[in-house]
């Protein structure tokens, strides 16, 4: 190898390791769902995104394994070659119909939707106006198109109305995580589509946990909201998280998403996903847009969990969500917390910096579906031993 390489690659891991943030992956020898094991010891996991308990769900998987009998399991070229498959064509049509859109293209992760959607949408002289917290994907397309970044101050829709009102010349891309990954919370969505309105702006929105989580059929915080295309024209989710599998989509209506299928990169110069996947997809998006039971119990699990942790006086995130912060500030403490909680066989993940901004450490506990009342109930409590133990109420009260 390159000795400047090597070099690099030991300076750079010696830095994130003296900050204390060299990440680890756990490996999990089951599979996805609540009940996993980790390394070789069974835990209940509490933070996977998998909202409505699909990603185990046996329907789902059977679909997969048939489609993959039937097709085989690649798609084998780009979409805009030979990799379209009528899987992906039912796909595209259910999508659409579910969050109200004219039409929807299906991409391979969510990722590529956003990076490539905004990189064809604007370029250099236009602008992209942003919340502060929006999701890593919608930042890095951003950047990549090339247009002036106007970044507003995080849910504030009177802040991204000044930027839009600045931003002359050009057109004007408002772009927002309807629900945020980190804190759960929700944005300002009539109040900036109003914002967009105003100022001519193209208001994209994604709606990556709000999908199957809110709204009528479970279309999405957008939809909850009643946000049409008139009003919301870029649409954006993925299908790796409530819809229990994998892949993404754009929807709108069907000039735009036609031009966002000439024009983007991350689509054109990309395998399609298996025609497998996107069969599993129909199946876990049916059974997301019919199931009111699983919706209800999730809900019920999320009110029970902020009822217990308003009880054991631990802070509680302004979130409705399954996002479920617990913000504890400092780095170490939400390790300890981490592992104090994964010795008592629950799985919850640490978020630090640079993830979120340094002094917001904390907790990102996910609840889904397919959690139990007791699954809930066991976690708080110990959650509530393990920050006593911790003596960050101490730290919380002195700060
Ligand atoms: C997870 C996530 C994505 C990325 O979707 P993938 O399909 O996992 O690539 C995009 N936006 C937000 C807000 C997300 O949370």
């Amino acid at each position: 190898m390159s000795a400047s390489l090597a070099r690099h690659a030991r300076a750079q891991l010696a830095e994130i390791a003296g900050q204390g943030r060299i990440r680890r992956r756990r490996v999990i020898d089951s599979g996805h769902g609540v009940a996993v094991t980790v390394d070789g010891v069974s835990a209940v996991n509490f933070c996977n995104n998998d909202y409505l308990g699909l990603a185990a769900h046996a329907d789902v998987a059977e679909a997969l394994a048939e489609a993959a009998r039937r097709l085989g399991s690649g798609s084998a070229a780009s979409q805009m070659v030979t990799g379209h498959n009528a899987e992906h064509a039912a796909l595209e049509t259910e999508l659409a119909a579910w969050v109200g859109r004219e039409r929807a293209l299906v991409f391979s992760t969510g990722y590529a939707v956003n990076l490539g959607t905004i990189e064809a949408l604007v370029g250099r002289g236009d602008h992209v106006i942003a919340d502060a917290r929006n999701h890593a994907s919608l930042i890095d397309g951003a950047r990549l198109s090339g247009a002036s970044k106007h970044i507003y101050a995080h849910g504030d829709a009177e802040a991204a109305a000044a930027r839009l009102a600045g931003a002359v010349d050009g057109h004007r891309l408002l772009v927002t995580d309807s629900i945020f990954s980190m804190d759960g919370d929700t944005a300002p969505l009539a109040a900036l589509a109003g914002a967009a309105a105003t100022h001519d702006g193209w208001l994209m929105v994604d709606d990556a946990h709000g999908l199957g989580v809110f709204g009528p059929g479970g279309a999405g915080r957008v939809a909850e909201a009643g946000l049409g295309a008139d009003r919301v024209p870029i649409l954006t989710a993925t299908l790796g998280k409530a819809a229990g599998v994998a892949g993404a989509f754009v929807a709108g209506d069907h000039d735009v998403i036609e031009l966002l299928l000439q024009r983007t990169r991350s689509l054109i110069f990309s395998t399609a996903m298996p025609p497998a996947v996107a069969a599993a997809a129909r199946t876990g998006v049916a059974i997301a847009r019919q199931d009111e039971t699983r919706r209800r119990h999730l809900h019920a699990l999320i009110a029970r969990f902020r009822a217990n942790l308003r009880a054991g006086d631990l802070p509680l995130a302004a979130s409705d969500s399954p996002i479920q912060p617990v913000i504890v500030g400092a780095e170490d403490d939400a390790l300890a917390l981490s592992e104090a909680l994964a010795d008592r066989g629950f799985l919850v993940g640490a978020i630090r910096p640079p993830t979120v901004a340094p002094g917001t450490s904390r907790l990102r506990i996910t609840l889904t579906a397919a959690h139990t009342v007791d699954q809930v109930d066991a976690l708080c409590q110990a959650l509530c031993a393990a920050w006593q133990a911790c003596g960050i109420a101490d730290t919380r009260v002195a700060s």
